[in-house]
């Protein structure tokens, strides 16, 4: 039998667990606060509670819902690419960043990725599920853990690995909310980033949602016809829908969107590229993150070179649009933006 996982409770949810019928009404929170506080994640640790709840929990819950596969670290350990096994013999990839005053990991959503977008390697993998609830709390615990261990902690959280958040709204919100939660790990939605391709009826729904979790979309291009060669999606949410729904979130929540622009050698890289992105995004409350395309086995495009990335940058800035590049960490590892896959 197949036991439920932990991860997939919210706090109101385990108060209702069957394991804590026979108990005070304080037993589910002593539990909550030692797992999410405490990451005791073996029962029998949590040695508040009497040890005949602890052994009734082991037979109740499981909490490993992710597991090891395999660990690779990038040059001087500052990128470390973790697979994981999932229950049903699927695998993902995390990836935790360490910078000098922050410690990001970098949480897949889906194992694969149906959005088809040409340069990402999970995207040229296909779409295989949605992560449950309990999948995606797993990767920040087993991080959380690990950070705790070297008397260090997790800082923030980018929902950019495998698949797209907003295909798999419901499980992303719930997760997050678990591990925002006020009585538990406490994590806090302003150091949560999710990465959209531009689900634009999803970017509506977040926005009504008023979040505080900052919003990051996959814009990579400033015009249709580019768009549409590169980001599939782009033929049922073309740009001039997204831009109104990216627009109308920034107003209405008063919350900065970032936009994330991978620049392609030839593609969707020249200056008057940049002149009708600046064209587009011009008084919009926003951010352009440009980011050199790494390299994927099924795609030719180049990244582009770094003079001209700074020309790129100088055109958008001059033409008033704030904008940063960002260099992937972990690329020699196979561990930067859009390159996480489903190994063997
Ligand atoms: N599905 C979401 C989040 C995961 S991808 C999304 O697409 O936004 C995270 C980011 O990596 C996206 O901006 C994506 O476009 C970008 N990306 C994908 N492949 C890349 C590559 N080869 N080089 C650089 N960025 C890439
Ligand atoms: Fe999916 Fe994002 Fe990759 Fe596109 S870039 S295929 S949406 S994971």
């Amino acid at each position: 039998m197949t036991l439920p996982f932990f991860f997939d409770f919210n706090l109101s949810e385990l108060v209702k667990h069957p394991v804590f019928a026979d108990q005070p009404d304080y037993r589910a929170m002593q539990v909550w606060q030692q797992v999410y506080t405490k990451l005791k994640f073996d029962p029998m640790q949590i040695n508040n509670v009497p040890l005949e709840l602890r052994r009734k929990m082991k037979d109740a819950f499981d909490f490993e819902p992710v597991t090891v596969a395999q660990k690779v670290s990038g040059e001087g350990n500052q990128a470390e690419k973790i697979a994981f096994n999932l229950s049903d013999g699927a695998k993902i990839e995390t990836v935790l960043m360490r910078y000098t005053e922050r410690n990001t990991i970098c949480i897949s959503t889906q194992v694969g990725c149906g959005m088809g977008c040409v340069f990402c390697a999970t995207g040229q993998m296909g779409f295989t599920r949605n992560l449950e609830t309990a999948e995606i709390v797993g990767q920040v615990m087993y991080f959380a853990k690990i950070l705790r261990e070297e008397g260090s902690a997790l800082t923030n959280i980018v929902i950019m690995g495998m698949g797209e958040p907003f295909v798999n709204y419901d499980a992303v919100l719930k997760s997050i909310d678990i591990l925002n939660d006020p009585d538990g790990f406490q994590f806090g939605e302003r150091r949560i980033t999710i990465s959209t391709v531009g689900i634009v009826p999803m970017i509506e729904k977040f926005t009504l949602a008023k979040r505080q979790i900052n919003l990051a979309v996959s814009l990579h291009a400033p015009t249709n016809a580019i768009r549409d060669k590169i980001l599939p999606i782009n033929k049922t949410y073309p740009i001039e829908k997204l831009l109104i729904a990216c627009n109308d979130y920034a107003k209405y929540t008063k919350r900065r969107i970032s936009f994330e622009y991978a620049l392609i050698d030839g593609v969707n890289d020249s200056l008057e590229d940049a002149t009708q992105l600046a064209h587009l995004l011009k008084g919009m409350l926003c951010h352009v993150n440009l980011i050199p395309l790494n390299p994927t086995r099924n795609y030719g495009g180049k990244g582009t070179k770094s003079d001209h990335v700074k020309a790129f940058y100088s055109t958008l800035t001059r033409a008033g649009i704030p904008c940063s590049i960002r260099i992937s960490r972990g690329v020699e590892i196979g561990a930067g933006c859009g390159q996480l896959v489903n190994k063997a």
